[in-house]
């Protein structure tokens, strides 16, 4: 899911009631530039089905291993084949029958092209910090456009991805949500995108190598869309991504499934038996704000959906992270942090860290940054509570890529045009 609020506009800040002592300035959340899709009731529409579109072409990473035998077998050629083209596609990254001289010239071509058939077409491409960040804007087969955002760090590579095209949850903040779902991405588009990226690592395209053998270590679910709500397809390829054997062998604590809090999709994570690296982008302690500013909290309340974060240390005994996006006036107040860590600290120690998010300043926003002595202050009761704090990286915003701002602008849906017309 992208999940951190930064709207640029100029609307002018309201200040409002809801605060806790009085003088303290309360600035509510609010769209800027578009209208949030309201139901019956007034309320924020939520969209959990995805409409109904074209699949996508099936793939090799969207079956298990004795599927993909089965589907070999219907291509007309011996099951064996299964492992061979996936050992090239996982391993070697390539999709491309010419590289695969191990297979029978004959019938190689449809194998290769009925077993991975092309997903992603890359739209754009956008490079910063010296080369060692890459957006990539993707176009799927139906036309709909999402990204993944490549990140090098010393002594491992990041990759963001993308698990819906558009995303049904509705948040006022983001970009990303204000179309609404176009629709579930398979979990071979999923996949894909990391073997695209690894690709492109091995072909020397991010930032200065460290080693020859180089490829995607980490990965997180912070690109499009919310990942909790594309359940089966998510878990798929997490399997895919996890397996040794048939898949691309990562190890699951580098993965990051994070969510803005489906409390039910939470407690059947848990039980998945996956040391998956879980965050909740909380962003708020209080209903009262939250059901503003994350509108499915108006069916999971904070204190639900904490217990199931709570639930998901005691099942997989991995430490939970809750992001918090600080937004002045909004979300920093010291009473809120206060409250925050009371929340955690009630569920037991030692379960959870907490990390803020800071903006990038957009004066005359109502997503405008929280001023560094108010974070420092936040951060520091939180650990002074207990629990601890650190102010996240927030690489990839020069290029409109960090989470919250994903979003196909005009000119990007222009070149989509262009690159299917040419397809
Ligand atoms: S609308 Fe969707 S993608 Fe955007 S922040 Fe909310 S959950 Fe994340």
């Amino acid at each position: 899911m992208t999940d951190t609020p930064a709207r640029p506009a100029n609307t002018a800040i309201r200040s409002t009631g809801g605060a806790k002592a009085a003088g303290v300035r309360q600035v509510r959340p609010q769209t800027e530039g578009w209208q949030q899709a309201k139901d019956e009731s007034g309320r924020p529409l939520l969209q959990f089905a995805s409409p109904k579109r074209g699949k996508p072409p099936v793939h090799l990473a969207d079956l298990t291993p004795e599927a993909r035998v089965e589907r070999v077998k219907e291509l007309g050629l011996q099951g064996f084949r299964a492992k061979q083209v996936a050992k090239h596609y996982f391993q070697h990254w390539t999709s491309d029958p010419a590289e695969m001289t191990d297979l029978p010239a004959a019938g190689r071509e449809e194998l290769v092209t009925g077993l991975l058939p092309n997903l992603l077409t890359e739209v754009r491409r956008l490079e910063t910090d010296k080369g060692d960040t890459i957006k990539f804007l993707w176009r799927l087969h139906d036309g709909a456009l999402v990204e993944s955002v490549l990140m090098r760090y010393p002594g491992r590579i990041t990759l963001c991805v993308s698990s819906q095209a558009g995303c049904g949850m509705n948040c006022p903040f983001c970009a990303t949500g204000q179309a609404g779902l176009t629709r579930n991405m398979s979990s071979a588009e999923i996949i894909d995108q990391i073997v695209r990226a690894n690709r492109a690592i091995a072909n020397g395209e991010l930032g200065r190598r460290e080693h020859p053998d180089e490829r995607v270590t980490n990965i997180v679910f912070m690109g499009m869309g919310e990942p909790l709500a594309n359940y089966a397809r998510v878990m798929h390829a997490v399997r895919t991504m996890v397996d040794k054997k048939d898949g691309l062998g990562m190890s699951a604590r580098g993965i990051t499934v994070s969510t803005v809090g489906l409390a039910p999709a939470i407690r059947k994570l848990a039980d998945e038996d996956i040391p998956l690296t879980f965050a909740l982008s909380l962003h708020a302690p209080d209903d009262e704000l939250r059901d503003e500013l994350i509108p499915v909290n108006s069916r999971w309340k904070v204190d639900e959906v904490l217990d199931a974060a709570r639930g998901y240390y005691e099942k997989t005994g991995r430490r939970v992270s809750i992001e918090y996006a600080l937004i002045r006036d909004m979300n920093d107040h010291p009473w809120r942090a206060d409250l925050l860590a009371d929340k955690l600290n009630a569920r037991g120690r030692g379960w959870v860290h907490v990390n803020p998010i800071p903006l990038n300043p957009t004066p005359g926003s109502v997503w405008d940054a929280s001023e560094r002595a108010v974070q420092r202050e936040f951060v520091r009761r939180l650990n002074d509570a207990g629990i601890p704090t650190t102010l996240r990286d927030t690489r990839g915003k020069e290029i409109d890529g960090a989470c919250g701002q994903l979003v196909a602008t005009e000119e990007d849906q222009q070149q989509a045009a262009e690159a299917a017309a040419t397809a």
